[in-house]
């Protein structure tokens, strides 16, 4: 059994952002196989430390990171991925405990090439990535896409499909492309339970 120590590096003393979902993948593949795992617990000696950091302006804090340390995130290596087998696990909600809501993404990628985004170069072309299943605790009546746009993706009509059937109240965490509303779109988003819908053009 290996100790896990897993590191988030956008939590502060001053600001404790969104929880991190690959870290929260990485937990849960670890204590499927048996591992004891820790969320930035600097006291324990780990056998694997994993970091993320999502922001780019948290990425020096790397440098109190031991030389061993596998460090992924947006903020730190557009590049590096999960791998399959942890990409598309059921994350681990219990690290944050105060998390009441699932979260994950059932497209990645973009149409689009806006010169200010990372998306079109860490992750390419859009491209649907699972149902609302594979990231659905049931204990939850929220869910939270991380879809970087929904309208887009090819299997947008059975994620709305799946939204409606299950009842869950919806946060559509990067906008709705307005470029992309139509009749067909339209009804299905007026079907989902949504508190706000945020729009980005
Ligand atoms: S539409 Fe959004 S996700 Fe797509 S490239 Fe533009 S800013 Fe990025």
């Amino acid at each position: 059994m290996a100790k896990v120590s897993l590191v988030d590096l956008d939590v502060t003393s001053k600001r404790r952002p969104f929880p991190n979902l690959a870290l929260m993948k990485l937990s849960a593949y670890h204590k499927s196989k048996g591992d004891e795992v820790y969320l930035n617990f600097p006291l324990i000696q780990p056998d694997i430390t994993y970091a993320s950091c999502v922001f780019t302006w948290n990425g020096r804090r790397r440098d109190g990171l031991p030389p061993e340390a596998i460090i992924g995130g947006s903020g730190v290596d557009l590049k590096a991925e999960l791998p399959p087998e942890v990409e598309h696990i059921m994350p681990d909600y219990s690290l944050y405990p105060n998390v009441d809501f699932s979260m994950g993404f059932t497209s990645r990628g973009c149409i689009r090439k806006c010169p200010w985004c990372i998306v079109p170069e860490k992750e390419g072309q859009i491209k649907p990535w699972a149902r609302i299943y594979e990231f659905w605790d049931r204990r939850h009546t929220k869910i939270t896409l991380l879809d970087n746009n929904l309208l887009a993706a090819p299997n947008w009509r059975q994620t709305m499909e799946d939204l409606i059937a299950e009842g869950l109240k919806v946060d559509f965490n990067q906008g709705l492309d307005i470029r992309l509303l139509n009749e067909e779109n339209l009804d299905y988003l007026k079907r989902v339970k949504a508190s706000e819908l945020r729009f980005a053009f």
